[in-house]
C-alpha cells in the first residue's frame, strides 16, 4: 500500500479489530479494522437498502397550490428535467441520486454477505472493483440538501407536505454513512482475498486488485 501523505510503499499486515495501522515513515493513518468486524456496516447496510428502497417507492414531497396537488418522487426528478428539454441534467440526476446509491446499498450488501459468510459469490471481485470507483457518482446527499432549500423556497408560494419518501431517503443516507465508517476498502479486499475458492481468478487479476 502507498501512504498517502508520502508515497512510501509498505506491506500492510492484517490487524486485529480495534487496531489502526500507520505508516511506518511519516506516521499517518492508512487503515483501522473497526471493532465487530463486518457484522455492523452488513447490518447498517441492510437497513439503509430497505430505506432507499422506501425512498423510492413513496413520494418526497408534495405541493398543493390552489387544491392542485402534485407529488415528487425520487426518479420523477430527473424525468422532470429529461422532459423539460434538459435531458443530460436528467440523466445525470437520475444516475446520481437512483442508479448511483441503489448499486452502492445492493453491491456493498452483496459483497458483506459473501465475505461474512465466506462465500466466493459469483462476480464478488468486480463488485467490490465496481464500488471502489463509483463512490465520487453517489449525490444523495446533495439531493437532499437541494430539496431542503426549495422547501423553503417554495413554502411561501405552496402548501409543502414533506413525504414518507424524504424521511426514508435521508435515513438511508444516515446509516449509508454509518456502515462506511465502520469498513475499510482495504480491508474488504484483504477479506476477499483470503476466500476458499477466489485463489486462482485472484492470482491472475492481482494487478486490477492492487490498482483499485
Ligand atoms: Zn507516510
Amino acid at each position: 500500500m502507498a501512504c498517502r501523505e508520502c508515497d512510501t510503499l509498505q506491506r500492510i499486515p492484517l490487524v486485529a479489530p480495534g487496531n489502526k495501522v500507520l505508516c511506518r515513515e511519516c506516521g499517518s493513518f492508512l487503515y483501522r479494522h473497526p471493532k465487530g468486524g463486518i457484522d455492523r456496516p452488513l447490518a447498517l447496510m441492510l437497513g439503509g437498502l430497505l430505506l432507499y428502497l422506501l425512498a423510492n417507492a413513496f413520494p418526497l414531497i408534495t405541493l398543493d397550490i390552489g387544491g392542485i396537488s402534485r407529488d415528487t418522487t425520487l426518479a420523477s426528478t430527473g424525468w422532470a428535467l429529461y422532459q423539460h428539454d434538459m435531458k443530460l441534467l436528467g440523466i445525470l440526476v437520475l444516475a446520481t441520486t437512483v442508479v448511483a446509491p441503489g448499486i452502492i446499498f445492493g453491491g456493498t450488501l452483496y459483497v458483506l454477505t459473501g465475505l461474512r459468510w465466506r462465500k466466493p459469490l459469483p462476480g464478488i471481485r468486480s463488485t467490490l472493483l465496481l464500488l471502489s470507483h463509483i463512490h465520487p457518482w453517489e449525490m444523495a446527499d446533495v439531493f437532499i440538501i437541494s430539496v431542503l432549500v426549495a422547501l423553503v423556497k417554495m413554502s411561501g408560494m405552496a402548501e409543502v407536505i414533506v413525504g414518507g419518501g424524504l424521511y426514508a431517503l435521508l435515513g438511508a443516507i444516515v446509516l449509508g454513512i454509518a456502515a462506511r465508517a465502520g469498513m475499510d476498502i482495504f480491508l474488504l479486499w484483504h477479506m476477499l482475498e483470503g476466500l476458499p475458492a477466489q485463489r486462482h481468478a485472484l492470482e491472475r487479476g492481482s494487478d486490477a486488485g492492487e490498482a483499485a
